[in-house]
């Protein structure tokens, strides 16, 4: 079930809110919003934790429907999707969704939103932020994060856990390893330090 929480009140008093949830009507293939699945949506985007918050309000967009490839290769409508390039149901690319998130109806009403948020904002995170944090040795933060947790759905799974939800896809724990913990937290500290100095040294060009 969804719930509000009590602190998230704030956010609906302001005008943004309510112009951000009036503006959601996409005219794309398999888009299945109204206006009470956009609050939910719109609603669990607020109660992510930075810096998944600010990615998915400001850089991503997140659909309620149905996304066409996924459904073209599964041939059912998948609970959510990060589609970084814009593919379409005959699996080209560059469609005018690219960098989005599809949550479909069935994903909502499966109970999970928030969980299958955290899982595709952890994948928006690793194409938009870990692909161009690099580490003191070369290799990016996505390269790093497949080669701990295996490949990048686990790693988007462990992601999940680290923000105490507990419905996953492809891994099932009860809890993260500590080192996993604190892998996590200082991944996300560095690479927000380096996309910033990285930000400034671009804008003194
Ligand atoms: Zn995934």
């Amino acid at each position: 079930m969804f719930e509000i929480e009590i602190h998230q009140s704030s956010y609906i008093n302001s005008q943004d809110f309510i112009n951000n949830v009036s503006n959601l009507i996409y005219d794309y293939p398999g888009f299945e919003g109204d206006e009470v699945d956009n609050w939910r949506i719109q609603l669990a985007i607020y109660q992510l934790p930075q810096p998944f918050r600010n990615l998915l309000s400001d850089e991503v967009k997140v659909i309620n429907g149905c996304h066409p490839y996924g459904e073209a290769l599964y041939d059912r409508c998948v609970y959510g999707v990060f589609d970084p390039l814009g593919y379409g149901a005959d699996g080209r690319y560059g469609n005018e969704w690219e960098k989005s998130i599809w949550i479909s109806d069935r994903g909502i009403q499966s109970g999970h939103l928030q969980d299958i948020l955290l899982h595709e904002a952890a994948h928006a995170y690793s194409y938009s932020i870990l692909n161009k944090c690099f580490s003191s040795n070369g290799g990016s933060f996505r390269e790093l994060a497949h080669k701990r947790f295996g490949n990048e759905e686990n790693f988007a799974d462990a992601f999940v856990h680290y923000y105490g939800g507990k419905w996953t896809h492809y891994v099932q724990r009860a809890y993260l390893e500590r080192d996993d913990n604190k892998w996590f937290t200082d991944m996300i500290e560095y690479c927000a330090w380096y996309i910033d100095c990285k930000e400034q040294l671009e804008a003194s060009f």
